[in-house]
This record gives structure tokens, sequence and C-alpha cells, in this order.
């Protein structure tokens, strides 16, 4: 069976997982090219232009998988442990990607909620009927999850800036790239989300209790962690997106109230890369002014 993979979204925490599992499988699988251009146009045909830029991302890779392959791979993670939920759009794009795929092409859509174990191995049982393989497919694939268990180690007197941002928007170069590559043409080395264990991200210490939106809990947790260990927190938000809007404007609060240099940027498909540049080269020079010149505390 052909199965097509969209590479965006959730691909970016979990698409070498899925890989490996329906490759195990024995499926031929269709991972869709990087996002570009064209891409992201398919996909404001399909969705309202008021959803997030990593949705109509997603919407132009489900798009273009149409007519190539047999069956599309897109779990709908609904909330994962301690019930922390995915945002509705992220649990609905499911939905609509059922309807733009029609009635020829197969959803195998495994449903997440709490543990994972068991809808994986039924989404497989759909490829292959005998357990065994399932399993074995399984077991295999879940060394690719990311197992990371220790926290990054910071050079003394390097520069550093803490981008806080979603694995799918950091992720994915169309959006993210000159959002990085501006920051270490800087001199500045880039402390990211991702790069911390899941018991930092995860955590319910403090405020993160509060925050029941599994992925912006773990955005506010890495800001969190990384604030003190840094020269600035540039935090990297979608437009229309209500859980970081809301999640964002708590990490404003707490840089300001810290001193801490604190930019936001907030990316939907009309930013430009020149805006971006432009507004992180700002920052860069007023995070080192403020470091040149001790502030009062
Ligand atoms: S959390 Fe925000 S950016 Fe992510 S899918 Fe939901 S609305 Fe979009």
């Amino acid at each position: 069976m052909r199965v097509g993979i969209p590479r965006a979204l959730l691909y970016y925490r979990y698409g070498k997982f899925w890989e490996r599992y329906l490759t195990e499988l024995g499926a031929e699988v269709v991972v869709t090219r990087k996002t570009d251009k064209v891409l992201l146009q398919k996909g404001l045909e399909y969705v309202s232009s008021e959803v997030c830029l990593p949705v109509k991302i997603l919407a132009g890779h489900i798009a273009d998988l149409k007519g190539r392959v047999e069956a599309v791979f897109l779990p709908r993670v609904v909330w994962l442990e301690d019930h922390l939920y995915a945002c509705p759009k992220m649990i609905g794009i499911v939905d609509i990607a059922r309807m733009m795929l029609g009635k020829d092409v197969k959803l195998i859509a495994p449903v997440i909620k709490g543990g994972f174990v068991l809808p994986y191995l039924a989404a497989g049982l759909s490829i292959t009927p005998n357990p065994f393989p399932v399993v074995r497919a399984f077991s295999r694939a879940s060394r690719e999850l990311n197992t990371r268990t220790a926290v990054p180690e910071y050079e003394p007197g390097e520069k550093r800036v803490a981008l806080i941002g979603h694995f799918y928007n950091l992720g994915d170069d169309y959006i993210g790239r000159s959002i990085t590559s501006t920051f270490t043409s800087n001199g500045y080395r880039v402390c990211l989300k991702d790069e911390l264990p899941e018991a930092v991200l995860r955590s319910r210490k403090g405020f993160a209790r509060n925050i029941r939106w599994v992925y912006e809990r773990e955005l506010y947790n890495a800001f969190r962690y990384l604030a003190d260990k840094v020269d600035g927190v540039c935090v990297v938000v979608s437009m229309g997106c209500g859980p970081d809007s809301l999640v964002a404007e708590f990490m404003r609060e707490e840089a300001c109230r810290r001193n801490i240099p604190f930019l936001q940027l907030v990316l939907d498909e009309h930013t430009g890369v020149a805006g971006l540049v432009t507004r992180i080269e700002a920052f860069v020079e007023l995070a080192e002014r403020r470091k040149a010149v001790p502030q009062a505390s």
C-alpha cells in the first residue's frame, strides 16, 4: 500500500516514528516535499483565512497527496498524559483532511487520547491484519521517538537567545529558517525548546499547571527554564492562534518583570523575510546595549 504522510504540523515531532512504523509494516511511504509557496497556496484553497499558518500549510501538504497515494496517515492527537489537550484546530484538521481526500483515498487517523500504543497498533492492523508484524514494527519504530533526558550544556561567555516556538513552526524551514539564521549570523547560539527533555517541558510546577494545552505548556516551561540562561527571549507565534497569544502574554509579562529582552514575532502567510530580519536585528542591538549597561535592580 502506498501511504502518504504530510510533512507538516505533528510530523515535526513524530514524523520519523511514523515513517519507520509504516515502512516496517511494508507500506511504501511517500512524505510530501518541504513546504514551499506552491504548497501553501494549495492549502489556502481549502481552509479559512482565519486559521493559523501551520494548519494552512498542513492543508497544502494533504492536497498535494491527492491522486498520488492510496492512503494518508494523519494521527489525531486529542489529549496526552495528564489530560493535556491539543488545540481544537489541530484536532479538527483531520475532519477537513477527510473531506479533502474524498472516498478514493483512505485516511488512517489513529485517535490519541492519553496513551498512543493501542491506537497505533490498531492503525497498523488496518495495513496488515497479522498482529505479530504490527507489534514488531511498533517496537522497532519506537526507537525513533525522542527520549531525551539530559539538558543541553551552555558554554560560558557565549551569546544566547531562547527561541520559543512550536516545533512545527521552527522545524519547518519555510517558516523558521530565516529567524534562526538571523540570530546565528549575529553570533547567537539559538536555544530551542525541543532540545530540552520532556520532564522539563511537561512539568506541572508553578503556573505551568494551569496551562491545559499540551504544546503550550511546553512553550511556557521552556521559557521558564531558559529565561535566566540567555541574553534575550524571542517568542514565535502564529496569527490567529488563541493558545499562543495567551501564553505569549504570560511570558511577556514575566520577561518584563525580570528585565529580560523580549521579542514576539507573529507569523502568517503574508509575513516577509525582510521584515523579520529587521525586527530581529533591532532586538539584538537592544539586547546588546542592555547587556553593556547593567540595569538597576
Ligand atoms: S496551537 Fe495555535 S498554531 Fe498550533 S495548530 Fe493550534 S491554533 Fe494553530
